[in-house]
């Protein structure tokens, strides 16, 4: 159950930085240990945590604000992270600036984290079985040009993916429970319904060739289908996948042609109304003019991509 309940490591970038430190970097290059130890069941004490994750700070989401619920217990390496809680509120600005307050219902609680220049964000329900309120977490490392909103920004990118996650997983989207009797796509957390983002990107581009799908060694799949699929990181899952086409969906200036099955999960999201209002809402902010101007591609860490998952890195 655990191993399916969060959608971490969303992207990892081979950071320059990262490997200036590499005491610092061997410290939190094992993406399946951050990944095991976020693995929350919503009892975790509220001290003296292991903190080999890089959590550091947990903030309670009230409308636009943000109170500190607890510091985590951190490493030396990082209390001046943990320390900038400046730079903490303007994650948190950044968030409420690029996604509109009455969609951020669904948002609970807020962390930030270290991502040891791998991991830049998650997110997961703060209590299992209840998928009506997420924590979301951003990497503070990862965390840059906060004072504008530029879609060719990776981290900008980075936020759109992670409330993909919260858009296309919530209680109006799954229902929370087991496998059994779910006749639709299940990520999980729970059944999704019928009519769900989630469930209509399964049926489009997932369910005829889902028994040839392995979870732990999705490079291949990604090989043979790759005209299915907008990254490569997006055949780590559905779950991912929607995530990664809601991202294309936002950020991408034109709705694509039907031309293949990756374009197609793309234009799905386009038949739903209220996305469709969504993207304008993101895409109108007075400061998202550099959005129309490019395409996040153009970032110069995008060929550095690779696919991190809960099994660690592929490539
Ligand atoms: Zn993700």
């Amino acid at each position: 159950m655990k191993k399916h309940f969060l959608f971490l490591l969303v992207f990892a970038v081979l950071v320059a930085a990262c490997k200036k430190d590499e005491g610092f970097y061997n410290e939190f290059n094992d993406g399946q240990e951050w990944t095991d130890n976020q693995a929350g069941n919503g009892n975790e004490p509220q001290t003296n945590e292991n903190n080999e994750d890089g959590s550091l700070t947990l903030y309670e989401v009230t409308g636009d604000a943000i109170a500190k619920i607890k510091d985590y217990e951190v490493p030396q390496s990082l209390l001046t992270y943990q320390q900038d809680y400046a730079k903490h509120q303007e994650i948190w600005d950044f968030v409420t600036r690029l996604l509109p307050l009455e969609e951020r219902d669904k948002i609970g609680q807020f962390e930030v984290f270290h991502g040891g220049g791998e991991v830049l964000g998650y997110v997961t329900p703060v209590n299992e079985n209840d998928l009506s309120k997420w924590r979301f977490g951003l990497a503070i490392d990862a965390a840059e040009q906060l004072d504008g909103i530029d879609f060719k920004n990776l981290f900008t990118y980075v936020a759109i993916h992670e409330y993909g996650h919260v858009l296309t997983l919530n209680d109006g989207q799954v229902m929370a429970g087991s496998e059994a009797g779910c006749n639709n796509y299940f990520p999980g957390e729970g059944c999704s319904r019928s009519n769900s983002y989630i469930n209509r990107m399964f049926e489009l581009g997932w369910k005829d060739i889902y028994r040839e799908f392995d979870e732990n060694n999705p490079e291949p799949f990604y090989e043979k289908y790759k005209d299915r699929f907008v990254t490569d990181y997006a055949a780590t899952n559905p779950a991912e996948d929607i995530a990664e086409v809601f991202a294309f969906f936002i950020t991408q200036e034109n709705k694509p042609d039907a031309s293949n099955i990756a374009n197609q999960k793309i234009r799905l999201l386009y038949e739903f109304p209220e996305l469709v209002d969504l993207r304008n809402k993101i895409r109108s902010t007075g400061s998202t003019v550099a959005l129309r101007a490019g395409s996040w591609r153009e970032n110069p860490l995008y060929g550095k991509f690779k696919i991190c998952g809960r099994k660690g890195c592929l490539h």
